[in-house]
């Protein structure tokens, strides 16, 4: 059979390939910058099991004064983008109701329930397991009323069986004792994980293919056309290259990517950044924390600690603001003391459907074209699941039920 070619080698074409090759496909690889350089290097590590509320939960109605004044460091949004995002908005608000948030919940439960071994499925191949920790995922709150106002999401955990922990201040002492005292409260999810460096993790699943035989095309596709029975890609450097099964895995990206051929989707980049600071002594915290309030996540990486912030709604590639760094990294220097920072700040996206689901499956009407991005939040969590499923998908013809909620017709139409 011709090889497959996945457009895209962040942590979703890299997972993707080796799923494949374990099929037997051939695969190639194109991507101008080497595996694991967007937002699969840069997010904040965690292997989160909880995470299945969607971004557009009705509790956004709450917020959304403070975001539409842009006063939260949780959501911002950058004025020029927003004649280009405003379609997106009205869409993300519109199903921004109790039915829909329940419906994309349990999609993503399903999903994120085998996200933890298909990752360590690829680690024990990947000889990379030593960077797993298996120590769960912790929101940390710093007064009862933030705490209070998230005891759906709590009640959303229980209704899916989502084991979690709850803490008070002596409790998260205790499992966290280099964090200052200003916490409260914390809920800790037990069957969540994180690693330590996940662009290590996305490299070392991409030496795993390319060792395996998978090609790695170094160039962006800057144009793909439909050609009698597949696609040519038309590449800055590489050429035009034929090919008839494409895999769209190109992140925030994949949007620019189909609309080479008309196909239209709703793809908005949530923007994050982070900046890695280096240790205080000893200090450590044995699991990644997301200070609720503070609009951050902090994990102990390989090297020292990364502060990740909330989202930032732009352009893509527009240049990068400071504000949202600056306010979380104040607010983690409360919480836990560490030192200088050890490398420049850093800016990422993370691909966004309207609907909070990601996209995956058979383009409808285009045969040979898949999609697999749009995983916002949990894209480094269900970036091995994804290709496992999506794999299988491509073999036999038959889209495993979990997809079916994530499938492209739900935005695409044949
Ligand atoms: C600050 C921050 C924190 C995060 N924290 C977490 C977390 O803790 N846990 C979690 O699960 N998720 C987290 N995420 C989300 C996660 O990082 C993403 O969902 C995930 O990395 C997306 O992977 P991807 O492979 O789809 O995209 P990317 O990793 O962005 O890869 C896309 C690839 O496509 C390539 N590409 C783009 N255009 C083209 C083109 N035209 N031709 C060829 N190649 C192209 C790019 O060069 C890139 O290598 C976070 C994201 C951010 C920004």
């Amino acid at each position: 059979m011709p090889p497959v070619h996945i457009v895209g080698a962040g942590i979703l074409g890299v997972s993707l390939a080796a799923h494949l090759i374990r099929r037997g496909r051939e695969v190639v690889l194109v991507d101008p910058a080497p595996p694991g350089s967007e937002a699969s290097f840069g997010n904040a590590g965690v292997i989160s099991r909880g995470s299945v509320m969607p971004p557009n939960a009705p509790e956004v109605w709450r917020s959304l004064p403070a975001y539409a004044f842009n006063r939260s460091a949780a959501v911002r949004y950058d004025i020029k983008s927003l004649p280009r995002l405003a379609p997106w908005l009205l869409r993300f608000l519109a199903g921004a109701t109790p039915g829909r948030a329940a419906a994309t919940a349990a999609a993503l439960n399903d999903l994120l329930a085998g996200a933890l071994g298909a990752h360590e499925e690829l680690m024990a191949l990947a000889r990379c397991g030593h960077r797993l920790r298996r120590t769960g995922y912790l929101q940390a709150f710093r007064t009862d009323a933030a705490f209070r106002r998230t005891a759906g999401e709590r009640a959303l955990l229980d209704r899916l069986g989502i084991a979690h922990t709850v803490h008070d201040a002596a409790g998260l002492r205790a499992l966290e004792p280099h964090l200052s005292a200003i916490f409260r409260h914390g809920v800790l999810v037990t069957g969540s994980a994180s690693v330590d460096d996940p662009g290590a993790v996305t490299r070392a699943y991409a030496d795993l293919v390319c060792d395996a035989g998978a090609g790695l095309v170094t160039a962006r596709v800057q144009g793909l056309s439909a050609r009698g029975g597949g696609y040519t890609l038309h590449t800055d450097r590489a050429g035009d290259i034929d090919a008839e099964e494409v895999v769209v895995a190109a992140g925030a990206w994949s949007g620019a990517v189909l609309a080479h051929l008309g196909v239209r989707v709703p793809l908005a980049a949530e923007r994050g950044y982070h900046r890695r600071y280096g240790f205080v002594g000893n200090q450590r915290l044995a699991r990644p924390v997301h200070d609720v309030e503070g609009c951050y996540v902090m994990t102990c990486m390989e090297g020292g600690v990364q502060v990740s912030t909330g989202i930032e709604l732009a352009a893509v590639d527009a240049p990068s603001t400071g504000r949202q760094l600056k306010a979380a990294e104040a607010a983690a220097r409360t919480a836990f003391a560490f030192d200088r920072p050890i490398a420049p700040p850093w800016r990422g996206a993370r691909p966004g459907l309207p609907d909070g689901r990601p996209m995956i499956g058979a383009v409808p009407g285009r045969p040979g074209l898949w999609c697999a991005f749009g995983h916002g939040h949990v894209g480094f969590t269900a970036g091995p699941v994804t290709g496992r499923l999506l794999a299988e998908a491509m073999a036999t013809g038959q889209t495993p039920p979990v997809l079916t909620p994530f499938a492209p017709g739900r935005y695409v139409r044949g």
